[in-house]
């Protein structure tokens, strides 16, 4: 019931509608949501029970991860795994992650989900597609729970194994009617469905090389039952259209469409290949697309087309990828990295600091179906960042909001979800970080010694 004020903002990003920056900014917040937002002076008759200076400051939404495999975390820069392209960076990997417990990939979970708060998100979305050693989707989304991280969970799958002509090992994939016993599960368990949710679940079958057709058709038809989202990989490289012509007879994006796998309620990791005509697919069905630009630079699986997307009117949201490709989780940076890359491709002017900052933001929270999310308004969720402007990453700039993509500052100050606060001076609000370390070394010094 408490009501908190922040004020004195340098500029409050609201990503409304009317796209409003304001200065000398100031939001008020109760129960989780954004009851005002103006200017310092505009909100002064408010009488909070908490007020906080947002002076030398930035305000923004809280960034938006589409696409992530938290559980990669404790796998970063893997010797062997470090210079090969996707489907010998996965057979490397898949051996280290076959050794996972629960408490490994609840370790993972939460140090990916600290450094994801430490570095302004608010909301992840993570895709969990192997399940050894008794694994199952509540290790994350209680890890979530503990961080303060609003969390869409989704249930991946691997079901073809290389005896059958698929990538994954056989002993990493599942029995079909168990994976999606176990999706129905979940979804009735934990899905939320109601504005303000703080966890989602998501059908997930990991990528058109590791699930059989059949699996790809069931699970859209259990999530429309469910009315939950769809999100897999596709087209992530040439090799994976490769594999689609040889073994589909077609385009990812055909395949896709043929399934049931194009709408509003699907996203799409990468997409660094999709061509004209599924650029077109996924404008039409609104079909959503999850950006990876670091992870797609990491594993040199090309530039992609997201000048041509968002001018198709496709929605596009970023994402970090897992660590085992990134290696990092810092959101703020994949934003510089996705602007970055279309002036590569495109020339200077293919994608502007705050056309990139917006995909980060509500471009996100749309992918997955958050219009809760994603922008600072009346109504909305509170959930959002506040960057330090004044220190020597950043003093310099004119322009402060293009500054958050062109001189990002180290870290958000503080960072809010539903309210309350998950960063508080540039530590974690709600978990003991220590703890999370320690949690990750002992997960990380057993599965090298298992190695
Ligand atoms: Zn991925």
């Amino acid at each position: 019931m408490s009501l908190t004020l922040i004020r004195n903002a340098d500029v409050l990003v609201t990503m409304d509608d009317a796209g409003r920056e304001i200065p000398n900014g100031a939001i008020a917040f109760r129960d989780g949501a954004i009851v005002a937002v103006g200017t310092s002076a505009d909100l002064a008759h408010l009488t909070p029970d908490e007020t906080i200076d947002a002076s030398g400051c930035v305000i923004t939404p809280g960034l938006v991860n589409t696409h992530h495999h938290l559980y990669q975390s404790l796998t970063r820069a893997v010797p062997g795994a470090a210079s090969v392209s996707l489907f010998g960076w996965l057979k490397t990997l898949y051996p280290i992650w076959a050794r996972y417990t629960p408490q490994d990939v609840f370790a993972a979970t939460r140090l990916g989900l600290a450094e994801l708060a430490l570095s302004g998100c608010t909301l992840s979305s993570d895709h969990l597609y192997l399940f050894p050693n008794g694994v199952t989707l509540d290790d994350t989304i209680e890890a979530a729970r503990s961080v303060g991280l609003r969390f869409h969970a989704t249930r991946g799958s691997m079901s073809v194994g290389e005896s059958a002509g698929g990538l994954p090992p056989d002993s990493l994939v599942e029995n079909e009617d168990a994976i999606l016993a176990d999706t129905i599960r979940v979804i009735d368990r934990f899905h939320d469905a109601r504005d303000g949710a703080m966890v989602r679940v998501g059908v997930a079958p990991c990528s058109p090389f590791s699930v059989s057709q059949g699996l790809m058709r069931d699970a859209a038809l259990l999530a429309r039952e469910k009315g939950v989202m769809l999100h897999t990989h596709l087209a992530e490289d040439k090799d994976d259209v490769a594999f689609s012509l040889e073994r589909f007879g077609c385009r990812p994006g055909d395949y896709a469409e043929a399934l049931g796998w194009t709408g509003e309620d699907v996203w799409h990791a990468h997409c660094v290949q999709l061509d004209a005509a599924e650029i077109g697919l996924f404008a039409r069905t609104r079909t959503g697309v999850a950006h990876c630009p670091g992870s797609n630079c990491r594993l040199g699986s090309g530039i992609a087309p997201v000048r041509a997307m968002v001018d198709a009117g496709v929605r596009v949201g970023l994402g970090v990828d897992g660590s085992a490709s990134n290696d990092s989780g810092n959101l703020m940076s994949e934003v510089r990295q996705a602007m970055l890359l279309q002036r590569v491709q495109n020339g200077a002017g293919a994608l502007d600091p705050r056309e990139a900052l917006y995909l980060a933001t509500r471009g996100g929270a749309e992918v997955l179906g958050r219009h809760d999310c994603g922008s600072l308004a009346p109504g909305q969720r509170a959930d959002l960042a506040i960057w330090p402007v004044d220190d020597v990453h950043t003093v310099g700039s004119w322009d402060p909001v293009a500054a958050l993509v062109l001189a990002p500052p180290a870290a958000p100050r503080d960072v809010f979800v539903e309210g309350r606060a998950v960063v508080r001076d540039f530590q974690l609000a709600q978990a003991s970080r220590p703890e999370i370390l320690r949690d990750a070394r002992a997960s990380l010094t057993r599965l090298m010694c298992d190695a």
